[in-house]
């Protein structure tokens, strides 16, 4: 199904439930805007304390991936499912087989992948049931596999961009704090302590934590002293809003770019970031290293193609660097208007895709 199957008008944001109570599954798919192409955006597996905090997560996070997605150069939109992480047993590869027959029934509309909580394996189960689905194992010369390796180049080379605007200076010798050491922040201070960084990092798994301080000699901070470290950069690669008011007081760093989703708690942290001279590289410019590879493979392009577009992430950070200071705007601010205007001109679609409607779309 090519990207011009899709119409141009569709731009209503669309909530599609997914259910299958004996495999478990419980969630919905969110489609923000189909209007660059087939919405794309990872399956978030999580524990929400209520229906409306699962929702509204998903809504956010579909409205993000269009933004993403648009300032990618991608010709996707933005999409996003998130399932309720079952209490108890339950078996993985049906509950995920389920949703796979779920994202099938949206007929190429919405194209899943990993997410925080879910993997490769997860993936495969998902693939059985559909072809919508990337983040599989890659065949030879084609992109594919783990996201999180290049959403941690993609962040790692925005940082060099961004240090070398702020501080004139490369990563060699610079102090970067990390937040959260999983599957990108762990790659990331590899790629830092390559490049002659020294780290500080924060990571609430002790054996992840103490691999991290053994390998690149980083120091171990508790989680709420990363912010008043004595770092150069910080680099948030955990949760979303870790950045407002009581953050950003005792805020080091002169550099902010990681890769966690929604950094900022409002979109006034912003220009508080601004107010207090920290260049703050946008989250889904920076980190659309892993979207990117994902689109590869569902679009078929080699893993080549994919490099040199996660490459120019550097670049598209400093085009933006420079509209958001002749504007006079946050970065934040300037990123939102530019992924705006980018969907806004979007390509004209000629056929109209068939969607099931809003309400129920039942695994089973
Ligand atoms: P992950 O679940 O593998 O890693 C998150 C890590 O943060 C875990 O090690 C966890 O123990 C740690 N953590 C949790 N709470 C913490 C705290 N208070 N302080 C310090 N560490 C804490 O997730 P990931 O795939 O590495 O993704 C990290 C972030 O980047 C998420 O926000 C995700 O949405 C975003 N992101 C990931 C990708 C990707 O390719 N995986 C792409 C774009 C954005």
């Amino acid at each position: 199904m090519s990207s011009s199957d899709y119409p141009a008008h569709f731009e209503l944001e669309t909530v599609h439930e997914v259910s299958d109570p004996s495999a478990g599954l419980s969630g919905v798919i969110a489609i923000d805007s189909l209007r660059l192409g087939p919405a794309a955006g990872g399956c978030r597996f999580w524990r929400y304390a209520d229906r409306a905090a699962l929702v509204a997560d998903a809504r956010r996070l579909a409205e993000g991936m269009s933004y993403k997605n648009a300032l990618a150069g991608l010709p996707l939109g933005g999409g996003k499912a998130v399932l309720q992480r079952p209490h108890g047993e339950f078996d993985r590869a049906r509950l995920f087989a389920a949703f796979g027959r779920a994202v099938e029934k949206l007929g190429g509309n919405y194209v899943t992948a990993e997410d925080v909580g879910t993997s490769m394996a997860d993936m495969a189960a998902v693939a059985g049931a559909t072809d919508h689905v990337a983040g599989l194992p890659p065949a030879a010369g084609r992109a594919g596999g783990d996201p999180a390796p290049w959403t941690a180049r993609g962040v790692f080379l925005a940082m060099e961009a961004a240090v070398q605007r702020q501080f004139g200076s490369s990563l060699e010798g610079s102090t970067v704090a990390v937040q959260g050491l999983g599957n990108v922040g762990y790659a990331l201070c590899r790629l830092l302590h390559g490049a002659g960084a020294r780290l500080f990092v924060a990571e609430p798994r002790a054996e992840v934590a103490e691999r991290a301080v053994a390998e690149f000699g980083a120091t171990l901070l508790p989680a709420n002293a990363l912010f008043s470290a004595p770092a150069d950069v910080l680099a948030p690669c955990a949760l979303g809003g870790v950045l407002h008011e009581g953050t950003i007081a005792v805020l080091k760093a002169r550099v902010v770019c990681g890769a966690a989703n929604n950094q900022l708690a409002t979109p006034e942290d912003g220009a508080r970031l601004a107010d207090r001279g920290v260049l703050y590289a946008p989250d889904y410019l920076v980190n659309a290293g892993g979207i990117i590879n994902v689109a590869a493979e569902h679009l078929g392009w080699s893993s080549d193609e994919a490099a040199v577009r996660i490459d120019r992430i550097a670049q598209r950070l400093n085009d933006l660097l420079d509209q958001a200071d002749s504007a006079g705007m946050p970065t934040n601010l300037a990123a939102d208007s530019m992924a705006r205007e980018i969907i806004a001109a979007g390509p004209a679609r000629s056929h109209m895709q068939q969607m099931p409607s809003r309400a129920s779309c039942t695994a089973r």
